[in-house]
């Protein structure tokens, strides 16, 4: 539920009034939902010497970050062109990114893959595509169906190893996460905004809404909605391997190197719901199948659903958002794992009062239609 606009402060209310006689907590920022997105922000700033405090409503990593694949896909023709710059600059970002987290976590989050072939649609023919000799040198058992094949320089992680270092690496460097705790309200407060849970109240300069799929709820912005992929993880038995991310615009084969494949994705406007249907599954391991036949000798290890955060245009929400001192980073839809270093260094950049390393403009918050913007306007 929304609250109209009390005496010049904003407020959102789900749920909850405010309860009075409350813990108060105090941060330089908050920041909203401990996904990927919400705690590489977290550890960036908290690197610069800020006091944040995540607030994450369930257990950290175990939306959408937990559900990826993990591939870092920069140059997946599929992606849209604009988001190419911030592509880059997470991909010059990942190494060091990666070496942080595993110092800080003690952890490793090894490269699981380090080349990808790229399908087309059949019939389409890439400009620099493969020769059909040089694509069954790569894979000699791919069926092209009528398919050209790019080679692509690209890596892939399990975010799972992520979902085990990323809070540990967080909290190592100072950050407090807070789980079981969702957010219920955020206004102007005395000191900058004030963020309510049921537990308690925070107060700080900066807020930092990083729900994911939820993240329209907080910000008012219906344009962010939950995209939901369907996945499925197989065992190839011990002779077999495949050594490639194999990519195309309906399918994509994700080995982690120990004879694990994971086969995905459905792409469904469902709403929040994250079931798995048999039937689904069978079609994304039919269709792997046709793609490359030694996945019939595989067994199924485990299937699951995520939420991607999606928008309207299929670009994330990067910026100001809503009152002073409000900030949004979501919709990173299909590629939340590649651009999380890049998404970190902007908002650090932002909050900072620096020049972001990219132009943020396409990413901006008030692109969307005005309906969504003059709600967002109403809070102030
Ligand atoms: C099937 C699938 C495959 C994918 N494959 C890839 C891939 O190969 N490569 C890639 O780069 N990306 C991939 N993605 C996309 C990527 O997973 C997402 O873009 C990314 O995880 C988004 O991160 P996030 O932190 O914004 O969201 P999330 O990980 O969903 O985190 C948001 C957090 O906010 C919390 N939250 C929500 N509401 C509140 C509230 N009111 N108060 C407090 N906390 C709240 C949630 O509980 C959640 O923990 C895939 C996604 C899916 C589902």
């Amino acid at each position: 539920m929304r609250l109209p606009n009390i005496n010049g402060r904003w407020q959102i209310i789900f749920g909850l009034s405010p309860p009075y006689n409350r813990d108060v907590g105090t941060a330089d920022v908050v920041i909203a939902g401990a996904g990927i997105i919400g705690l590489s922000t977290a550890l960036e700033l908290a690197e610069d010497g800020l006091r944040v405090t995540v607030l994450e409503r369930e257990r950290a990593m175990s939306e959408a970050s937990w559900a990826a694949a993990g591939m870092l896909a920069a140059h997946d023709p599929e992606n849209p062109a604009a988001l190419q710059p911030l592509s880059n600059l997470s991909i010059s970002l990942y190494p060091g990114y990666l070496a942080n987290v595993e110092e800080l976590s003690e952890l490793k989050i090894p490269l699981r893959t380090s080349g990808t072939l790229q399908g087309s649609t059949p019939g389409h023919h890439f400009k620099a595509a493969l020769s059909s000799e040089e694509v069954a040198s790569r894979l000699p058992e791919l069926h092209s169906a009528g398919r050209s094949f790019l080679w692509l320089n690209e890596h892939s992680l399990d975010p799972r190893d992520l979902c085990a270092a990323l809070p540990k690496a967080a909290t190592a460097a100072g950050v407090a996460i807070v789980e079981q705790s969702p957010i219920t309200a955020v206004r102007n407060g005395p000191s900058g905004v004030s963020i309510t849970t049921p537990q308690a109240t925070y107060e700080a300069e900066h807020f930092i809404n990083c729900c994911g799929a939820w993240a329209g709820a907080i910000a008012s912005l219906p344009t962010i909605e939950p995209r939901k992929g369907q996945m499925v993880t197989v065992k190839l038995p011990s002779h077999l391997h495949l050594p490639y991310v194999i990519r195309t615009p309906e399918l994509y084969l994700v080995p982690r190197g120990d004879g694990r494949i994971v086969i995905g994705a459905t792409v469904e406007h469902a709403g929040f719901d994250k079931s798995v249907q048999e039937t689904t599954i069978q079609t994304l391991i039919d269709d792997a199948v046709a793609l490359w036949p030694p996945i019939r000798n595989a067994q199924i290890v485990e299937t699951w659903a995520g939420l991607r955060p999606g928008s309207a245009d299929g670009l994330p929400v990067i910026g100001a958002c809503g009152p002073h001192n409000c900030w949004i980073a979501s919709g990173h839809f299909r590629n939340g794992i590649l651009l999380a270093p890049a998404t970190a260094r902007v908002l650090q950049e932002i909050i900072l009062d620096k020049t972001p390393s990219v132009d943020l403009s396409p990413f901006r918050c008030d692109r969307f239609d005005s309906a969504a913007v003059s709600m967002a306007e109403v809070v102030h």
